[in-house]
């Protein structure tokens, strides 16, 4: 019998990632990493550049094949075998094809189609892969544009859009797969300054919501106010982790303490 009762509030844990390790030939960028996410979490990333914060997001939904590691997305483990080339492939594509569908990815660079209008870039997974009908898909994305305050632009071309509007309607993308986590890579440093804040605040309405969240950021302000947990990555580990807290007010590592400073 287990001696240790589980709370009924137990939170489910919606992400996990257990020792990812991935190299790039001779160069080893993560050395074993492991995190989890309970549902509802928001974990920011941190990092010099390089750290290999990008790697370990785009490890996650296998965009980079992990050389070694364990995935679980809602409690489900991604199956995977090692390749031809040593890195790990999914065992099982229509696994990979579900598990990917949970995971919202929004890029630095936006990624949205430019031949397609705003509305058929959001319906375009929903009726692709989840097979929703257009009709369907159309509603739900109209809702979402307007919950990101682009409804008007419905119609327009993403050349036609500002910085943030296109990050705005990215976020609208991700949203309409209705994931179970969301993964954030820099998604405000490509903007121009005056265009960040209308980013960071839907992100912001959707961690008061409960989103499960990883955010790899600069903007460290942001990540103090919304994180349950801040990582901060150097040269591929997690130098140190904690609540925002312990990391922004009392980091124990020099490298971390460096760091703050220099991003005050
Ligand atoms: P960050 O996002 O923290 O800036 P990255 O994950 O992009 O860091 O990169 C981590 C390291 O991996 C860097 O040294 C980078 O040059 C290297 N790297 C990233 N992608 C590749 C690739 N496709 N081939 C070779 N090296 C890569
Ligand atoms: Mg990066």
């Amino acid at each position: 019998m287990s001696d240790r009762v589980e709370p009924m509030t137990e939170k489910n844990t919606a992400l996990e990632l257990i020792d990812i390790h991935k190299s790039y030939g001779s160069l080893e960028v993560l050395k074993g990493v492991s995190l989890s996410a309970c549902d509802g979490e928001v974990i920011s990333i941190l990092g010099s550049s390089g750290s290999g914060k990008s790697t370990l997001l785009r490890c996650i939904n296998l965009l980079e094949r992990p050389s070694q590691g364990q995935i679980r997305i809602a409690g489900e483990e991604l199956n995977l075998v090692p390749g031809k080339d040593g890195d790990l492939r999914a065992a099982n594509t229509r696994q990979l094809e579900r598990m990917r569908s949970r995971i919202g990815f929004v890029f630095q660079n936006f990624n949205l189609w430019p031949h397609k209008s705003i509305l058929e870039n959001i319906i375009e997974a929903p009726t692709q892969v989840l097979k929703q009908s257009r009709d369907q898909a159309i509603s739900r994305a109209e809702e979402l544009l307007d919950r990101v305050g682009l409804l008007n632009k419905r119609d327009a071309y993403p050349t036609n859009l500002s910085g943030g509007q296109q990050q705005r309607v990215a976020i609208a993308r991700a949203l309409a797969m209705d994931p179970q986590v969301l993964l954030f890579d820099e998604p405000t440093s490509a903007l121009d300054p005056e265009l960040v804040n209308e980013v960071l605040a839907v992100m912001r309405s959707l961690a008061e919501e409960g989103r499960t969240m990883l955010i790899v950021t600069h903007e460290m302000r942001f990540a103090r106010e919304v994180s349950s947990q801040v990582v901060f990555l150097h040269q591929g580990q997690i130098e140190e982790s904690g609540t925002p807290e312990e990391v922004f007010d009392r980091p124990r590592s020099q490298r971390v303490q460096d760091f703050m400073a220099s991003h005050a």
